[in-house]
Formats: structure tokens, sequence, C-alpha cells
């Protein structure tokens, strides 16, 4: 094996949609940036995998709907710099059971926070959902809203956006270089990787739901629940079956297991007849290694099946394709996010910026200006309140 040893101003460990942001930012302020990933990019087994992610700026918490509506004009200065259309407004409909609150949030909650905001979105009833959106046999007392500038954000797009401009901004990509240790000290950082000890002024540990390992060889465990999830791709019936991305809030089980369902339309950048639904259900995995290779739940595959079959006729009810990828979410359900630096919390920790867990997806540009901020001033000043990481 050969060694190696390079030196940068910042080096970001993790090559997914937020490493890859948090890295063209830094390079796009003039710094050098060497990012480590221990697989390629755009692999499949990381929080980033698969075609598409829900956009939506609904939340119960009104800081991260204001940080939402703030990050909808980065997704456009993205896309006008990268010439590639990332976020499609197909509207975001949000149905079910008021009450039933999941990691997404809860349907009255969010709906307070639209009307606080001033973002406009019709309520509904069953029939009317039934009705606009070609969903049936709704339970009677289900009721929701329609969000029309909700959507969703082409996954790959988004990767190959950064990727490409992180390369022309002068990003060093090493592919398949697993890190192994991080120690910062009083005049930097040293990462060890399994090719070398490289060094930085800082780190940058855009992880995701593999950074527990990292952080804990650092002696400063984060709190992270670590699950897979599985999606079932389903035919529309016919070229008139459309909807827009959805999720239904069901009951939880006796158990008080999450029974609710998420989806999207025809995905408008690549077409075709197939569309996605998805049980919102944690299949929870020991250590993020472990999950690998990973296979869909196909139990998971079946109630969707069951409830596709009951609830979207224009859908044939069997399972097309398949797929399954990490997630992770503060293991304490009141945070959305694990974002900052280990300041206070180790010695030198300022060096080291910290971002994990949760549906970030919406928020890549977002964080990744926000970890830039963090590692090269030590503080930022962007969307206060973002910044949690204890
Ligand atoms: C099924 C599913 C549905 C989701 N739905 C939504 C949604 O609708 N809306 C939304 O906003 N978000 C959603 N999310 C969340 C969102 O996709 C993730 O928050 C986001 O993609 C995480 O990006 P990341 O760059 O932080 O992490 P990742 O994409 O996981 O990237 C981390 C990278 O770090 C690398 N790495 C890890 N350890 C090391 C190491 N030691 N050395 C080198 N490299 C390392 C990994 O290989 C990986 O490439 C969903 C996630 C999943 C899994």
């Amino acid at each position: 094996m050969t060694t190696s040893s390079e030196s940068a101003g910042v080096i970001v460990v993790g090559g997914g949609a937020v490493g890859l942001a948090s890295a063209w930012e830094v390079a796009r302020r003039g710094r050098p940036v060497l990012l480590l990933e221990r697989f390629a990019l755009g692999h499949e087994r990381g929080g980033s995998a698969g075609l598409e992610r829900q956009w939506r700026v609904q939340y119960s918490e009104e800081r991260w709907s204001r940080l939402a509506l703030a990050t909808l004009p980065l997704w456009r200065s993205l896309e006008s710099v990268s010439g590639r259309r990332l976020v499609h407004a197909t509207g975001s409909l949000w149905f079910g059971r008021t009450g039933v609150a999941t990691s997404e949030g809860e349907l009255r909650a969010a709906a307070s926070v639209m009307e606080r905001l001033g973002v406009p979105h019709d309520w509904l009833t069953a029939s009317e959902i039934e009705a606009r959106f070609g969903f049936a046999g709704l339970p009677r007392d289900y009721e929701g809203f329609h969000q029309a500038d909700g959507g969703v954000i082409d996954v790959r797009g988004t990767l190959a956006a950064l990727a490409g401009l992180g390369a022309a901004a002068g990003v060093r990509v090493r592919e398949h270089e697993h890190v192994r240790a991080i120690a910062p000290d009083g005049t930097g950082v040293s990462v060890r990787t399994d090719r070398g000890v490289h060094r930085a002024e800082s780190v940058i540990v855009n992880a995701g739901a593999f950074g527990g390992a990292l952080l804990q060889g650092l002696g400063c465990p984060v709190d992270l629940h670590v699950f897979r999830m599985s999606s079932g791709y389903f035919a529309c019936r016919g070229p008139a079956v459309d909807l827009p991305t959805w999720y239904a809030f069901v009951e939880p089980d006796a158990s008080g297991a999450n029974r609710s369902f998420y989806g999207f339309g025809r995905n408008p950048w690549t077409g075709g007849d197939l569309v996605r639904a998805a049980p919102d259900t944690e299949v929870p995995v020991a250590a993020a290694d472990a999950a690998d290779p990973q296979q869909p739940d196909a139990g998971d595959l079946a109630r969707t099946a069951d409830w596709v079959r009951a609830h979207l006729p224009g859908l044939v009810p069997e399972v097309r394709g398949a797929g399954t990828c990490l997630a992770s979410l503060p293991a304490d359900p009141a945070r959305q996010f694990l974002l900052g630096t280990l300041s206070g919390r180790i010695p030198d920790g300022e060096r080291v910026v910290v971002q994990a867990g949760g549906w970030a997806f919406k928020f890549v540009p977002a964080f990744g200006r926000i970890c830039a901020d963090l590692a090269l001033d030590g503080s930022s000043s962007r969307h206060e309140g973002t910044v949690v990481l204890r």
C-alpha cells in the first residue's frame, strides 16, 4: 500500500452531499481543501444514496421552516452556477391523523408554523385529498395540507453539481481513503487514514451515519441513532397518473412503532412510470459498518405494497424495484440535527467541526456554508439556532 501525507487548510471527511458542499464552500473562499472519502463518490451505502429527497418548507419547529425558506435561494444559486435544475416544485402533500408525531413533525403544528410565517398552503379534508390527488379509502377523519412550493430534490444531480464545482474550485478528492483517527492539537489537526497522515488547520467531519465511530475515537461520542430504511418502486397505471411528494401520518402500532408512509410522484428529471413509496420505518443497525451488505427489508416492502393497494389505486401494487440505505437521527428526538464544533468538549476541539444526523438533504447548501464558517472562522452567524451540537 502506498503511503501519502498531504497538507491543506481544511480536511473534509466524507464525500456525501454535505461533505461535497462543505468542501466547495471552503475552496471557493480560497482555502486549500482535501476531501477524504472511504468509498467512491456517489456510492449507495450512505445517507445520500438513491434518486430523490423530499423538499419541504413545513416543519413543526419554526426555526427549521425558516432555515428551509432561507435555503431555497441557496439551491437556486447552486442551480444557476452548475447549470442544473435540482429542486422541482411538484408540491408537498402531508395528510393523515392529526396528533400523530414522527421525526418529520406533526400536521397541525407544521400548519400553524406556516400560518405564522405566511407560507401559503391549502388545508384539506380526506375527501378533498382523494379527489385532488388520487388517494382512496382514507379514514374519514384524515386531513392535511398541500404546500405548492414543496417537491423533490435530484440527489445525483446535486452530487454531480457539487463535485464538479468543487473540482473547478480546487478541491482535492481522495476516494477509497478511510479516515481512522482525528487528533487536534495547538497548531492544527492530524488526520490518520489507511494511507498516511494528513495535516490541516481544521477538519470538518461530514461522515453521516458512519461518524459515530470516528468521534468515539476522539473521546467525544455523539448520540446518533443509526438505522436502515427501505423503499419500493411501483408502476403508474397510465400516463395521466402522477402524485405530489407526500407523507401519510398513520397511527403507530400497538408497540408504538411508526407506521407512516411517504412517497413521490414521477421523477421530473428521468421521467418513466415508476414512482417511489416507502414506509417511514427505522430498522436499527448496531453499527454503521454492520449494515453492509444491505438488503431492503421484505416485511417493510410488503406493508408498503398493501398500503398502496388500499390507498393508491393509480399505482400497480407490486414492488417493481427496491432499495435501502443507512440513515441517522440524533438519539434525542427533540433534536433535528447535530452541527457544531467540539470546542469545550475536547482539547483544541474548536478545530473539529461535526455535522451528522437528521433529514439534511434539503439543507445541503446551507449546512455546507455553516460548516465552512465554523472551520474557517470558528463560528457562524448564519441561520442562528441551527448550530446545536450537544
Ligand atoms: C431513505 C432516506 C430518506 C431520506 N429522505 C430525506 C428527505 O426526504 N429530505 C431530506 O432533507 N433528507 C432526507 N434524508 C436525509 C439525507 O439524505 C441525509 O441527511 C444526507 O444525504 C446526508 O448527507 P451527508 O453528506 O451528511 O452523509 P452521507 O451521504 O452519509 O455521507 C457521508 C460520507 O462519509 C463517508 N465516510 C464516513 N466515514 C468515513 C471515514 N471514516 N473516512 C472517509 N469517509 C467516510 C461515507 O462513505 C459517506 O460517503 C433521507 C435519508 C435516507 C437514508
